[in-house]
C-alpha cells in the first residue's frame, strides 16, 4: 500500500495561514506524526510542522536527535529527549532570549533557497507530546533553538519569507520557481517505499 505525501509549496496560502490547535490526542493524530517523521526523513529534513504537509493543525516533528550532536553531554538543556522522537503538539514559545544570532536557514516548503532570519539563542517552549501530556524544552543548542522557533512559526502562518523584505521575499519566491522547473528535486514521496532522493542536504 502506497502512503504519499506532498509538500506544500511557497507561496501557497496554507503556509501563510495559522493551524488549529489540537483537541484530539487519538491514533489519527499518532499516526499524522509517524507520517510526518518518515516525511522528515525521506525529505532530508530537521523538522516538519503539519501544514507543510497540507495537514491545519498545530503539529511539529522535530529530528532532534540529527540537531543535537551532543558534544556536551554534561549539558542537561535540551538533551533529556535523547533517542526519542520530538513530537511538538500546540506548542508555544514561552521566553526567548535577548540575545540574537543570525541563523540561516532552509525549509522543505522553500526549496532551493536559503534566508537568514534573527533568532533568539535560547528558547523556552511549551508543547503536548502525542498523548496530550505537558512538556517544557529549554535548549541553549543554538541550532535546536532556531528549528523550534521556525516550527512554531510555521504553525502560526509564518515562514521563514515572512521574515524578510517584500522586495527579499519576491526574489526568494522566484528563485523557488525557477529551482522546481530546473531541478529533478522531490516534492512528493511515497513513505512506504525506501527514500530514493538524492538529495543530501539538509532542511527546516
Ligand atoms: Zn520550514
Amino acid at each position: 500500500m502506497s502512503n504519499i505525501v506532498s509538500l506544500v509549496i511557497y507561496p501557497d496560502i496554507r503556509l501563510k495561514t495559522a493551524s488549529a490547535e489540537v483537541v484530539e490526542f487519538d491514533d489519527a493524530l499518532r499516526t499524522r506524526l509517524s507520517n510526518m517523521e518518515k516525511a522528515t526523513k525521506v525529505f532530508h529534513g530537521w523538522g516538519l510542522a503539519g501544514v507543510q504537509i497540507g495537514c491545519m493543525q498545530k503539529i511539529i516533528y522535530i529530528n532532534h536527535d540529527a540537531i543535537v550532536k551532543y558534544d556536551d553531554p554534561k549539558s542537561e538543556k535540551g538533551y533529556p529527549l535523547r533517542g526519542a522522537p520530538l513530537f511538538m503538539v500546540n506548542a508555544k514559545i514561552l521566553e526567548i532570549s535577548e540575545q540574537k544570532f543570525e541563523s540561516t536557514e532552509g525549509c522543505l516548503s522553500l526549496p532551493g533557497v536559503e534566508a537568514t532570519v534573527q533568532r533568539g539563542a535560547y528558547v523556552k517552549a511549551q508543547y503536548q507530546d502525542e498523548f496530550g501530556n505537558e512538556h517544557i524544552i529549554e535548549t541553549e543548542v543554538p541550532t535546536l533553538a532556531a528549528c523550534i522557533q521556525h516550527e512554531i512559526d510555521h504553525t502560526n502562518g509564518i515562514t521563514i519569507a515572512e521574515h524578510q523584505s517584500p522586495l527579499k521575499r519576491n526574489m526568494l519566491i522566484k528563485k523557488i520557481e525557477k529551482f522546481l522547473k530546473t531541478r529533478n528535486h522531490p516534492t512528493k514521496a511515497d513513505l512506504n517505499s525506501t527514500c530514493k532522493s538524492g538529495c543530501s542536504h539538509d532542511h527546516h
